[in-house]
């Protein structure tokens, strides 16, 4: 039996891996303050996906678009690319090579792919799908705060407070277990789904706002509005802790709750209530998930539910505060150790010169021969073979085939390079487009650690050998970097000297891992970041003060802007996204287990009875969505409590059910995040062409 993690998202569950009555492995739920005992179902069945039949074992190349895979050997594929990588290289420069990592990486993983693109190719050009996950609310964070950890305090915390808010985020679908310590708060839940998170809510005694997609921010103004009508804020708090809160209340001065009601939707009624419920509450937290923050609005949105929880006096106090519900198994951790464009382990500025000259010392290369900063991930997907963009990519652990906004024109791009390599375990819908895909391990087959929504320092652990033919990413990491000319040593495939190693490289920084060794991990320590060498860990940020030099909290002067695109008469619906309890991310895992697959087996639209009607579409009827960027299937599903004037899509499938077919690339000026929430569509049958 081996204790380790669910290799899905950032609760982390931990899980027991045994023999079951056949043999194969079997996940069981294990003790843990994230879930307690508990799993969803994703986690119960995980360890289907290590017999899964789709398993690649060999290494696999093409002679060229179009033509079959051929299965070869390792030494093959390696050298092909290595050639290809100096032919690139020698000819166009090191950006020629991109990088496209992923927040389901361990922490191992993160750290050697970011000094494997720095170091071995040279290349700046790398950035990773965490940037469509929660970069907005890291953004955010970083300005309010002086740090980003996606909940500066234990997920246990929440079970003592009295009213949690929870914007853009649905943990009764997307992480069940989490809704153990939501039990006895009350929840205001800001959705414009009335999502299974927001049924509790309501059979709680607590409230449900559904704005209208894309006025997060200006409810959250509204909310601050009624708040200070109401003589709730926490004026001791504002003048001893934060800065800015005059310039930020000017501009939440006009919306009196009326103002903001033309402009959510939600009734002015519900945002005195909410204000009252959370303003007057001993204890009270403000969470923002992906809806909140997947706009191109985004770090201004999440600054506004920011501002609100510094205005009620809630974060660095304990018992309440603000925090970002991480989506990825390893999304705080992915960004932490350097396969972000503009960071360095450690989370650490890739433009500050000590930051540079401490992590290249580590790397024993010369501070000029660091690469700066390059394109953030939708930047780079779009630059692929165009004049002056790279022309070759490896990507590990993503697939932005389905998961990149307009996915389409990111095929395109994708399909445009002289050299696309993928490192994963299944022929992905991106694997299936590559030129060489490489077979590696998964989560179960390998040791490491991941960072949880917690900042929490987990050990992943091997439970079963990995298939014969089949290589850790680490050690493919290494036979390429051996191939370009690195030092032997310079790229360990062992986690644990890689994780030695990322302890040197992030001591000092702000995501410090010094005092992360494996005793520690071992003896179950709670080993939340940061942890200096010899020091001890750090559950509850900001207690005393914010990370800021001046110690205080800054307040954002935050103004709404629509939404990028705007709805016409040609696409009259505002589409949004978002997960299923059954599948994950772009399902190239969770669409390969039997069960998860026949439970939600194909892509549909939410939609109101009539709006289906007045598009002549019945339950159950295949629909096309169509926004002004492409299409997508999905069969019509009734929804009477749905807003008329939104459809809902989930974006776990491929192809032409790939919901960010339609999704907008329009960027956040700060975080980058693209506009996945807010596209305008129109809705028709899907009749014999
Ligand atoms: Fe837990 Fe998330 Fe895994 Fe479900 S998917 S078992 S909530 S870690």
């Amino acid at each position: 039996m081996t204790r380790t993690h669910c290799p899905y998202c950032a609760l982390q569950c931990a899980m027991h891996l045994e023999p079951g009555a056949d043999g194969a492995l079997a996940a069981r739920p294990a003790a843990f303050p994230t879930n307690r005992g508990g799993l969803c179902r994703k986690g119960w069945t995980s360890a289907d996906l290590l017999a899964s039949p789709d398993r690649i074992t060999a290494p696999l190349m093409r002679a060229g678009r179009g033509t079959g895979f051929t299965e070869v050997d390792w030494d093959t594929a390696l050298d092909h690319v290595a050639g290809r990588l100096r032919e690139l290289r020698a000819g166009h420069g090191p950006d020629s090579v991109a990088v496209f990592g992923s927040g389901g990486l361990t922490n191992e993983k993160s750290y050697l792919l970011g000094k494997f693109a720095r170091v071995a190719l040279g290349t700046s050009q790398i950035d990773y799908n965490g940037r469509f996950c929660m970069s907005s609310a890291a953004a955010a964070g970083m300005r309010a705060f002086g740090l980003d950890r996606g909940l500066p305090f234990p997920l246990a915390d929440l079970g003592g407070a009295d009213v949690v808010l929870l914007a853009g985020a649905n943990p009764a679908e997307t992480m069940p277990p989490m809704m153990g310590h939501l039990a006895a708060p009350r929840l205001i839940v800001v959705d414009p789904r009335r999502s299974a998170t927001a049924e509790q809510a309501l059979a709680n005694g607590g409230l449900h706002l559904a704005p209208r997609p894309g006025t997060d921010l200006p409810l959250a103004l509204g909310l601050l509005h009624a708040a200070r009508t109401q003589g709730l804020l926490d004026h001791a708090y504002i003048d001893a802790r934060t800065t800015g809160f005059d310039d930020a209340w000017r501009q939440a001065a006009a919306w009196w709750p009326e103002q903001t009601e033309h402009v959510t939707g939600v009734p002015a009624a519900h945002i005195r209530r909410a204000a009252h419920l959370l303003g007057t509450a001993a204890r009270a937290y403000v969470l923002t998930g992906r809806g909140a923050e997947q706009h191109a609005t985004g770090t201004d949105t999440a600054g506004a539910w920011i501002n609100l929880a510094l205005a009620l006096g809630l974060p660095g106090r304990h018992g309440s505060g603000y925090g970002c519900i991480t989506g990825q198994g390893n999304g705080q951790g992915g960004r932490e150790h350097g396969q972000k464009a503009d960071q360095l382990p450690g989370y650490r500025k890739i433009d500050d010169p000590r930051a540079r000259a401490h992590v290249a010392g580590v790397w024993g290369i010369a501070p000029e021969d660091l690469p700066g900063p390059g394109r953030s991930a939708y930047e780079l997907l779009d630059a692929l073979g165009t004049d002056g963009g790279p022309r070759a990519m490896l990507l590990f652990g993503s697939n932005p085939a389905v998961s990149a906004p307009d996915a389409g024109r990111v095929r395109n791009r994708l399909a445009a390079l002289d050299l696309l390599v993928v490192a994963d375990f299944v022929m992905s819908e991106t694997a299936r487009m590559a030129d060489v895909v490489f077979p590696v391990t998964q989560w179960a087959e390998e040791d490491g650690t991941m960072t949880n929504l917690e900042g929490r320092v987990l050990r992943r652990r091997a439970a079963a050998a990995p298939p014969e033919g089949v290589r850790t990413d680490l050690r493919l990491i290494g036979d390429l970097a051996a191939r370009l000319g690195q030092p032997a040593g310079r790229f360990p495939a062992d986690p644990d000297e890689v994780l030695a190693e990322l302890r040197a490289a992030s001591a000092g920084g702000t995501a410090d891992y010094s005092g992360v060794t494996g005793e520690r991990l071992a003896s179950g320590e709670e080993l939340h970041w940061p942890v200096p060498a010899g020091g001890a860990p750090t559950p509850r940020l900001f207690l005393d003060s914010f990370a800021h030099p001046d110690g205080r909290a800054r307040f954002a002067p935050v103004a709404h802007r629509p939404p990028a695109e705007p709805t016409d008469t040609a696409y009259p619906l505002i589409a949004t996204t978002g997960r299923l309890m059954g599948h994950y991310q772009s399902g190239a895992q969770t669409r390969r287990i039997p069960e998860l697959a026949a439970a939600e087996p194909e892509a549909y639209v939410e939609v109101h009875p009539d709006t289906a009607a007045r598009a002549g579409l019945a339950h159950g009827d295949p629909a096309l969505v169509t926004s002004r960027r492409g299409t997508t299937r999905a069969r019509v599903r009734h929804r009477a409590d749905a807003r008329r004037d939104t459809v809902f899509l989930p974006f776990h499938y491929g192809g032409d059910q790939a919901a960010n077919n339609i999704t907008n690339p329009a960027l956040d000026p700060t975080s980058r995040m693209p506009e996945f929430k807010v596209s305008a569509v129109r809705l028709e049958p899907d009749g014999p062409d």
